[in-house]
């Protein structure tokens, strides 16, 4: 998506340790007008597929699934971190490993609103190891729900996470691609 790829190249500021920062109009500062290109485009990508529910994880991906959500017509539902145990039995949940912050946390969906009748998009903003789709994908699996795919906005592909979900037979749909970065000669993508 050329748009997006622009405004990377233009605002992402590359960071230390593969990060690269986009908070000034992606997840922090958000860019609306942006995100309804990005939303149409996924919306573009996964017509016909029967989403009937998004999934995203708290807190960068709820923005962009909200926008996304409004081309599909259909209902959010964000994966809740939790530091504490949750009661077994009303929840599905899943441990994820934190890239941005290095470490460990469950991630929680409430059994009320994900179950067989539900084919699910899941939505992020980034997508680097793979630790947080695999996650949510996990969730859908417990549920019953069909998992049509992922919808990504920036993917790392220089790290594993893009072939790890996608030798487990998940589509994803990466709307930019950085194939390389670093501080000095910016960014590339593939
Ligand atoms: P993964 O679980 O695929 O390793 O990482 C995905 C999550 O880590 C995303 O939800 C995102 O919040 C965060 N993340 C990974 N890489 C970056 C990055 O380069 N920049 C920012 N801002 N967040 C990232």
């Amino acid at each position: 998506m050329q748009l997006l790829k622009d405004r990377i190249q233009q605002d992402g500021i590359v960071m230390e340790g593969n990060v690269l920062k986009v908070d000034s109009f992606l997840n922090h500062q958000m860019d609306v007008t942006l995100f309804n290109e990005i939303g149409k485009e996924f919306a573009r990508r996964f017509a016909g597929c029967g989403v009937n529910k998004i999934l995203t994880v708290e807190a960068s991906g709820i923005g962009i699934a909200c926008i996304t959500a409004q081309h599909f017509n259909v209902p959010v539902v964000f994966a809740k971190k939790s530091k504490t145990k949750n009661i077994a039995g009303e929840v599905y949940t899943s441990r994820v490993v934190s890239y941005t912050h290095g470490r460990e946390y469950d991630i929680m969906v409430s059994k009320r609103f994900l179950g067989p009748a539900d084919r699910v998009l899941l939505i992020d903003d980034f997508l680097a190891n793979g630790a947080a789709l695999l996650g949510l994908a996990e969730i859908v699996e417990a549920s019953g729900a069909t998992l049509v795919g992922a919808g990504i906005v920036i993917e790392k592909g220089f790290q594993p996470g893009g072939k790890l979900v996608r030798d487990r037979g998940i589509r994803v749909e990466s709307l930019a691609v950085i194939a390389s970065m670093d501080e000095k000669n910016g960014i590339t993508f593939a």
